[in-house]
């Protein structure tokens, strides 16, 4: 069987992986300069970044996929267990000290009693439902191709999700647990890894948290490029060729089926099956010449809610940031009105609430010796105007936040080496639909079978993979949407993650 992958994101990946190693031929075409996507990295000046994401959440998943591919995840990354997990600061008008998560219920159950005395048994009944909430999506829903909503609503899951409020607001599911707003903002703030709001997602993601307190955060070696790295090694151990700086300019269909792809220097190239890693709605409104072979219309996509993009800088700062741990959180007074001004009435941030990631903490080689690596994200709409004089406007902004509020001193002069990375930016290197920088938000209504769907309803032979299609937003999740696409090869209807892969060859 031969196959071709557009784009080398994790799910493009961990697709050429589970397909190289079925004895498919394997042929992933790749736009820029590494493999990875949003997970790629760049080297300057000493400093070594990675260009996205920072958390390596979900260890379980990456262990099991390791191990569908006769690979121990021992052998392919050198894992530390982040302690303390991160670290929060408070708004400017509290005077609330910085608080520290461990991941640890030992260490972290006393800090939430200081805010909020006799809230122990709440807050473990309320982790108690979110493990349960995790471990059901994990055996009955992140794996599964929905092909109707019946195949999400039977009497089994419609009894579950009574029970664990499944598809209740999950702002008011966390404040039926705790009335003290750092703890609410300390178990809501992980929606924006999900690309949503507190006040738009179903409780369903109060599983979350089972990830946040229960499961650890980690780090590989090399940053989560290296995550990247392992699967695309894997996938040529296998026999797949990777070819980088190759874009695909459109999606070859004869007789509704899918039978190749033309690159932009004119090139075609042939197969049998062809999966799109690249960003959904892009290859639906570009790659997909033909309106009559587009499974959605562009309304469809202009009227979806998206995740929001960020303005993101990547510093190399002189000396060291003492106060700063490997993952740092801003969290502004005005919680509601921060995602107000992400979602609705989309504006700059009044007062940012931000995240710096400082992997030279854990990995000093990111850095050279002296010195500090900062990767900076400030979440914000992408309907903003990304020019030169709002970014450096902006920019300037969060660095004085910065040096205020954590504070790092004389931040601004210690800097040798600065990039900026934004709205524009998505667009022109990952073909992210309007600048998003994680895709479809994980609203109730773009969640399993009302996400679209791992497999094209108008053109055989075409299947996507990637934070676009189910399960969604996040690289083990979007590593785990290519086991969709492979089941849709071997025609496999269940829910469950594959144990075992099928010939191929
Ligand atoms: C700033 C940021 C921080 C994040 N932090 C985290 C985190 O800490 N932890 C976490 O788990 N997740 C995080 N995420 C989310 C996670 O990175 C993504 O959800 C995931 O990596 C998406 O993978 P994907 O398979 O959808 O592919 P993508 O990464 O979107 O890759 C798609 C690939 O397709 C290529 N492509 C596009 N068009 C073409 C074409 N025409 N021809 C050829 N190739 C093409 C692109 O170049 C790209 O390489 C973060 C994301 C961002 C942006």
């Amino acid at each position: 069987m031969k196959t071709i992958i557009i784009g080398s994101g994790i799910g493009g990946l961990g697709a050429a992986a589970l397909l190289a190693r079925s004895g498919a031929q394997v042929t992933v075409v790749e736009k820029n300069e590494c493999v990875g996507g949003r997970g790629g990295f760049f080297e300057a000046d000493g400093f070594r970044f990675d260009m996205g994401p920072s958390w390596y959440l979900m260890p379980d998943l990456f262990a099991d996929f390791y191990a569908l591919l006769g690979e121990k995840v021992e052998e392919q990354l050198e894992l530390t267990q982040l302690d303390p997990a991160y670290k929060i600061w408070w708004g400017n008008n509290d005077l609330t000290p910085p608080t520290t998560i461990f991941s640890d219920l030992k260490k972290d159950l006393p800090t939430f009693e200081a805010f909020e005395k006799g809230v122990t048994p709440r807050l473990l009944a309320y982790l108690e439902k979110a493990k349960t909430k995790y471990e059901i999506s994990k055996s009955d829903f992140m794996c599964k191709n929905y092909e109707s909503i019946f195949d999400l609503i039977n009497l089994r899951t419609a009894r579950m999700g009574m029970e664990l409020g499944v598809f209740s607001s999950f702002a008011k599911h966390v404040e039926k647990y705790t009335k003290n707003s750092h703890i609410q903002r300390i178990l809501q703030y992980a929606m924006v890894f999900l690309g949503t709001s507190p006040y738009d997602a179903p409780a369903i993601y109060s599983l979350m948290s089972h990830i946040d307190f229960n499961m650890g955060v980690w780090y590989p070696k090399g940053g989560l490029h290296a995550v990247m790295k392992s699967f695309a090694g894997i996938a040529k151990k296998h026999g797949a060729d990777i070819r980088l700086n190759t874009e695909v300019a459109e999606i070859l269909i004869e007789d509704k089926k899918a039978v190749g792809v033309r690159l932009q220097n004119g090139t075609e190239m042939h197969a049998d099956i062809v999966i799109s890693n690249a960003d959904y709605a892009f290859t639906e409104t570009q790659l997909i010449t033909k309106k009559r072979h587009r499974t959605y219309s562009k309304p469809y996509w202009k009227k979806r809610k998206w995740a929001p993009s960020g303005l993101i800088l990547y510093l190399g700062v002189k000396g060291k940031c003492d106060h700063l741990v490997h993952h740092n959180l801003i969290f502004a007074d005005d919680w509601k009105g921060g995602f107000d001004e992400l979602f609705i009435n989309p504006k700059y941030p009044t007062e940012p609430s931000l995240y710096v990631c400082a992997p030279s903490k854990t990995e000093p080689e990111t850095a050279p010796d002296g010195h500090e690596n900062l990767f900076v994200l400030v979440p914000i709409s992408p309907k903003l105007l990304d020019d030169d004089a709002t970014r450096a406007r902006e920019i300037d902004r969060v660095l004085a936040h910065m040096e205020e509020k954590f504070p790092i001193k004389n931040l601004r002069e210690r800097i040798v080496f600065q990039r900026s990375f934004s709205i524009s930016d998505f667009k022109d290197r990952y073909n992210a639909y309007g600048g998003s920088a994680l895709g479809l938000a994980h609203t109730l209504r773009q969640t399993a079978c009302f996400r679209p769907p791992a497999k094209s309803k108008k053109v055989e032979n075409l299947l996507y993979t990637g934070a676009g299609t189910n399960p969604g937003i996040g690289v083990p999740i979007s590593l785990l949407s290519s086991q969709l696409a492979y089941k849709y090869i071997i025609n496999d209807r269940s829910g469950s993650m594959l144990t075992s892969l099928t010939d191929l060859s």
